[in-house]
């Protein structure tokens, strides 16, 4: 079953399975704008790696581009010189690469910083902005709020010459940090807080992580984006619901400079449950140790569910069933999860794992000692093409302790005393002695095989209910494998958060699974021995599995991508 997505499909899908970004689109071509061409850009600013949200507006802007014929650039929206970095740019790249995608140009903001500048000089020219000497503190007290309109500055008046003057000075480096402010000069009592004279340059003295030293004033966010949206002759500038009060900025100072008219257009951020997605607290779960990094396979970060075994295509095929909302919702994660398994149930080899640190042995009595065998057993039920491996069988095999009952109850239909259970690709077995340790804990299982039972060509006329997997003792191959559970126990983390009653910054932090990863030692059938890090398969019965990045010669690793089932649907259905 799939998971709905708690938006109803007639908001995020419109007349025609369009949705409304589409439909703007689409009338925009009818109706000959910008002779056809559709731009978009993805802006992220290089400050954290990008995280599913992220995937959400690439898969957005990507994809309306693809699907109209357009294109789609990659701006990096590094306008402030304090947080940004270039390890952040290459991450980015690599990340919208991955997920499929290829822009048309690859620009920075901070390409804009002299257009910028001369932008703002002309705003001063025609008496539409000023430098404020306020402080930040005397700037807010008259800004007002939005029943109480704000005042004026008492440097609003400065003649055109002297805002020129200082405006000059401020980039020539004259002033400290926070000396003086350059605002644009709109209507201190708009019912619009953003339109109360928003400063629109600031002085930091900084080094840029590609200007370098050679600016010590920087643009605000409003003042760079839309314009850089407009130097680029973007068509569709998309982004998110936050954005909407900021929309009549945007479009002010494009009239008012009167450049191309990019138009901006707003959806629903992406919000997963048991997740958290903003940046800033995906630092502190790294920076906190948490997590073992941005590419723990629990982070929400595209690094992290890579490594976690996730595909492109399954994140696309995500994005694509969220749809476009233009309310802001709770995605369940258990979409995400649907749409990987999916696609693993139909791509993954399955393979043996016994996943138990302490597993039973069965020591087949009556297979002669020193035989064995090799079987072929088959690859991928789902795909016709899969073709078999080689799997080798011998008189001593480990199975999972879950897998025995020494007093089962009725319906149990894996190992217990008496009873017979087929070995997967191999043969039936019966069991016919336990042997315990002195603290009366079963160590080993002698059992009798029926030689006629061997799978594809079983005579034996014996018919079993249950089949369970084993992997062969002189051939096992020790691996780790470590099973991922959500990260946050919480189902809406931010919104948990706010509910704690805590001024700290990071209450969400006491909101983490404590459980979320449990590592476990296995022992693996030998082929696995092969794979190379990044490679998926089905461990029967246990779930779908990645080879990870810590794998050595002496220890394989195994990331859990995915339980089989949704496990945990079934856990709040039971309470
Ligand atoms: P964060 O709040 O996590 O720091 P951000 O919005 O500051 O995210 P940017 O790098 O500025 O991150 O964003 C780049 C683009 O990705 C923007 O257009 C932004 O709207 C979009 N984006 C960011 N988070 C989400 C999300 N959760 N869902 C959809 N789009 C998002
Ligand atoms: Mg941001």
């Amino acid at each position: 079953m799939t998971p709905a997505a708690n938006e109803s499909p007639a908001e995020s899908n419109h007349a025609g399975g369009l949705n409304f970004i589409e439909q703007i689109v689409e009338e925009d071509i009818s109706a000959g704008l910008h002779e056809g061409r559709v731009l978009t850009r993805f802006p992220p600013e290089p400050n954290g790696y990008l995280h599913l949200g992220h995937a959400k507006s690439i898969c957005l802007n990507f994809g309306l581009a693809q699907k109209y014929g357009g294109q789609t650039n990659l701006r990096f929206d590094d306008t402030n010189p304090v947080t940004e970095d270039t390890e952040y740019v290459d991450s980015i790249k690599a990340d919208v690469r991955w997920l499929g995608f290829d822009w048309a140009q690859e620009l920075y903001a901070s390409d804009y910083f002299e257009q910028l500048y001369q932008f703002a000089e002309a705003l001063i020219q025609k008496g539409l902005a000023y430098v404020d000497d306020s402080t930040s503190a005397e700037i807010a007290a008259l800004k007002g709020s939005p029943t109480v309109p704000g005042q004026n500055s008492p440097y609003r008046d400065r003649s055109v010459a002297e805002n020129l003057e200082l405006f000059r000075q401020m980039r020539a480096g004259t002033y400290p940090d926070g000396a003086k402010v350059l605002r644009a000069k709109i209507d201190m009592a708009s019912p619009n807080m953003h339109f109360r004279d928003p400063i629109i340059y600031r002085i930091k003295h900084a080094h840029h992580h590609r200007t370098g030293d050679t600016w010590c004033i920087y643009p605000m966010y409003d003042f760079a984006h839309g314009q850089s949206d407009s130097i680029e002759k973007i068509t569709h500038s998309i982004c998110t619901l936050e954005f909407i009060p900021h929309r009549p900025l945007y479009d002010w100072f494009i009239e008012q400079l009167d450049i191309f008219p990019s138009k901006q257009y707003e959806f629903a951020r992406l919000n997963l449950t048991y997740t958290v997605m903003s940046k800033r607290k995906l630092k502190k779960l790294v920076e906190g140790g948490h997590v073992s990094g941005w590419d723990d396979p629990r982070m929400p970060t595209l690094a992290g569910i890579r490594r976690r075994g996730y595909t492109p295509d399954s994140l696309r095929e995500f994005c694509d069933r969220i749809g476009v909302a233009k309310r802001d919702n709770l995605i369940d994660v258990g979409l995400l999860e649907f749409c990987i398994r999916e696609e693993l149930n139909r791509t993954t080899d399955r393979v043996m794992a016994v996943v138990d640190e302490n597993p039973i042995k069965l020591v087949l009595t009556n297979y002669p000692e020193g035989q064995e065998e090799t079987l072929h057993i088959e690859n991928n039920p789902e795909d016709a093409d899969g073709g078999t491996r080689e799997v080798p069988f011998s008189r001593e095999v480990y199975i999972e302790r879950d897998d025995f009952m020494e007093n089962p109850p009725k319906k149990y239909f894996r190992l217990a005393p008496g009873q017979m259970v087929r070995l997967k690709g191999a043969y039936i077995v019966r069991c016919d002695e336990v042997v315990k340790n002195d603290a009366g804990e079963v160590t080993e299982l002698h059992c009798t095989y029926i030689p006629e039972s061997k799978s594809g060509q079983d005579t034996s006329g014996i018919n079993v209910k249950g089949t369970i997997h084993w992997v062969s003792v002189a051939h096992a191959v020790p691996a780790q494998v470590r099973l991922y559970d959500r990260l946050f126990a919480s189902e809406n983390p931010a919104a948990d958060e706010k509910e704690l009653d805590s001024d700290e910054t990071d209450a969400f932090l006491s909101l983490l699974n404590p459980n979320s990863l449990v590592t476990v030692r296995a022992l693996v059938e030998p082929n696995l021995a092969h794979r190379a890090v990044g490679d998926r398969v089905q461990f029967m019965r246990k779930g779908y599995f990645c080879v990870d990045a810590d794998s050595t010669d002496e220890q394989l690793v195994f990331n859990r991508i995915v339980t089989l089932k949704d496990a945990w649907a079934k856990e709040v259905k039971k309470n």
